[in-house]
């Protein structure tokens, strides 16, 4: 059996926690195997999981379990895969899949191979994996009585089932020490609220180009009337011309909306690899020669200071002002 970790935060779907199940519903194919999922938490198991094809959807309960807490969750999983014996444990390699697939690794003394795209199976598994915040692919071996990945984020598109046979609910209790509840989160701050970076469907982003704090007044123009969100390069958020919850890259927020519009962005690797999983790239930039404008989808070739409004004034006639 394959086990796919659904990783949440108190009930909403990371959105690309649903990749890693399709990850694995591929995986379980290949090896002949049922597909498995978990559930940590509150009993309110989203939907869309028995959508992707789990025939046993898992669900981890425990008073000590209401909220995240990295080695509540590792705990609770390492138990039940001890108690369920899964040839392979599968979650998405966000920040919350690594961390609690890690805790994981640590309890179990199981090798954790994180960021995978690729696995061929076999008597040793073939792994190839993004390092290096996805500039460098690793080929490496994996032996393991149980196998535990993380997959990287956006290296497959979630694919629901068409037809959904029906899928079993098992409940596993956890036994949980004071040790493993010492980590909890006790306090929550909203920073933002509405679409996020992180899932906004068009991601306006600018770069030391902008200019300036003020620069940025247009491009927050244009990502509202696109219904998206404005986005950063580091140096921006060096320059302290935007916080650091704006900035995309390898250091910041990883990101693949449907466009993705780099305005004075120069396309740095750090900066690439957050955002190359955009579904169009348009570039906006002075220099034809940058890494931006040479792998982007679409380049206009100019100063955003003049582009950005004339892309704005366009779409407000067009809507009627
Ligand atoms: C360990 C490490 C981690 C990093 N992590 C990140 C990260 O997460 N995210 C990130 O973004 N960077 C990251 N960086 C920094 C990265 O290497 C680059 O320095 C940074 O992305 C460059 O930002 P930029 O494109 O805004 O600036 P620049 O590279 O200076 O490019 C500015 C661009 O704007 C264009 N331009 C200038 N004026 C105009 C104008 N008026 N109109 C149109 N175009 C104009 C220029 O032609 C140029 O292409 C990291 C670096 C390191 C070492």
């Amino acid at each position: 059996m394959i086990l796919t970790l659904i990783t949440h935060d108190r009930g909403y779907l990371e959105e690309t926690t649903l990749q890693a199940l399709t990850f694995a519903r591929s995986l379980s194919a290949d090896l002949g195997v049922p597909l498995h999922a978990v559930w940590i938490g509150e009993d309110d198991i989203d939907e869309r999981v028995a959508g992707h094809g789990p025939s046993v959807i898992h669900h981890i309960g425990h008073a000590g379990l209401d909220d995240y807490g990295p080695a509540t969750w590792g705990s609770a999983l390492a138990q039940l895969i001890e108690s369920t014996s899964p040839a392979a444990v599968v979650a998405v390699g966000s920040e919350r899949g690594n961390e609690v697939m890690a805790h994981v690794g640590a309890i179990t003394g199981l090798p954790m191979v994180s960021n995978v795209r690729e696995v061929t199976t076999g008597e040793s598994w073939k792994i190839v994996r993004t390092r290096w915040g996805g500039s460098l692919l690793e080929e490496a071996s994996l032996d393991a009585p149980v196998k535990l990945l993380t997959v990287t984020e956006h290296a497959v598109e979630a694919v629901a089932l068409a037809n959904t046979a029906t899928v079993e609910t098992a409940h596993f209790s956890p036994d949980l020490s004071e040790h493993d509840l010492l980590t909890k989160v006790v306090d929550r701050v909203i920073t933002s609220e509405g679409i996020t970076l992180a899932t906004a469907p068009v991601v306006v982003s600018g770069g030391r180009g902008v200019g300036s704090p003020d620069g940025f007044a247009p491009l927050e123009e244009l990502a509202g009337l696109l219904g998206g969100v404005v986005g950063c390069s580091r140096v921006v958020t060096n320059n302290g011309w935007r916080p650091h919850s704006d900035q995309v890259g390898q250091t910041g927020t990883v990101v693949a909306p449907d466009v993705y519009i780099a305005c004075g962005i120069s396309g740095a690797i750090q900066h690439w690899v957050g955002m190359m999983a955009s579904k169009t790239i348009i570039a906006i930039n002075t220099d034809a020669e940058a890494p931006m404008v040479t792998k982007a989808d679409y380049a206009v070739l100019g100063d955003l200071s003049e582009v950005v409004p004339a892309i704005v004034g366009e779409l407000k006639s067009r809507r009627g002002g």
